[in-house]
């Protein structure tokens, strides 16, 4: 008897995802959706301020659902974390990213693409020797892609993380340390890390041109960033203000919806076409 009740308990249980069915559901068909192709990535141009041209993108997954439609990453990404299937999920991600970088160059178009990486891709050389592998079949350029990885993951165990991020960075891989302001990471661990470029969280980026405490902020990460010879990246730029400020600032790059959304290939072959920054 107690131990149906314990079932019934779990069910309900608060720390239990209100969606526990749907989510049940997505971990299962997960698995497929990687093996079917299912799975798309979206690309947000980022904006170099000292040119003001498109010369990076992020790679951004989406999942295409027959029936649910375009599912958002938030949603399925820690479902792939805790079921084992980021090493699929990322080598999935990171096979699509470099076959659009080829294609792009086929083109004309050499554009850095960022690919985000999760801290299970890190534990160990295995993704490591995957995305070396590939990136010496399409003998690609160094620094032609960008893996982007959060604070977290490398406060989980910086000696490690400190480990493979140097083995990527020897093997022509620039190493960007994504979100940055959320974690822990101290300033002795950053140093230490030898990472090229810091990416401040949109949550100090969004209310820039109102709020003096991320314009603090972000000019004393800026300024740290710059002292240790780090490039930055600030994502969530909603308004042509925090732009302006983040440039007269010498921040390198900016990432936002004011400059355009993550959209598909295609269109943002499109965009690229008659945006203004060329
Ligand atoms: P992230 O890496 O921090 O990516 C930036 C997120 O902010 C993206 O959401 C992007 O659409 C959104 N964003 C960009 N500019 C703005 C803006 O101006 N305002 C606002 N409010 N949001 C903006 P998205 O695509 O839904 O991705 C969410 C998160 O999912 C990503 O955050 C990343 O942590 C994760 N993710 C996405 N693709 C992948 C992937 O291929 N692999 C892994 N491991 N994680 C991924
Ligand atoms: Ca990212
Ligand atoms: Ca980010
Ligand atoms: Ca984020």
């Amino acid at each position: 008897h107690a131990k149906k009740n314990k079932k019934v308990y779990q069910v309900y249980d608060p720390q239990f995802d209100i969606n526990a069915l749907e989510r049940l559901f997505l971990t299962n068909s997960l698995k497929q959706a990687i093996e079917e192709n299912e799975l798309v990535l979206f690309y947000q141009p980022k904006l170099c301020l000292k040119t003001m041209t498109i010369s990076h993108v992020e790679a951004l997954v989406r999942w295409q659902h027959p029936e649910k439609g375009l599912i958002p990453p938030d949603s399925f990404i820690s479902i792939a974390e805790k079921t084992g299937q980021m090493d699929a999920l990322t080598r999935w991600v990171t096979k699509a990213a470099v076959a659009q970088y080829v294609s792009w160059l086929e083109q004309g178009i050499d554009i850095n693409i960022a690919i985000n990486i999760s801290a299970q891709n890190i534990l160990d050389k295995d993704y490591p020797n995957f995305v070396i592998a590939l990136k010496e079949q399409h003998q690609l350029r160094d620094n032609a892609i960008t893996l982007e990885v959060t604070e977290d993951a490398v406060v989980a165990d910086p000696e490690k993380a400190t480990e493979i991020l140097c083995f990527l960075y020897a093997h022509g891989f620039k190493i960007s340390i994504d979100d940055y302001g959320t974690g822990y990471s101290s300033l002795a661990q950053l140093k230490q890390l030898q990472v090229q470029e810091l990416k401040i969280d949109r949550s100090f980026v969004q209310h820039l041109a109102t709020n003096e405490n991320d314009q603090i902020i972000v000019r004393s990460t800026l300024e740290l960033a710059h002292n240790l010879g780090l490039s930055v990246v600030a994502e969530g730029i909603e308004d042509d203000t925090a732009l302006q400020w983040l440039k007269a600032q010498g921040c390198e790059l900016a990432q936002g919806y004011f400059i355009s959304k993550p959209l598909p290939a295609e269109t943002l072959d499109l965009w690229m076409k008659n945006t203004p920054y060329h």
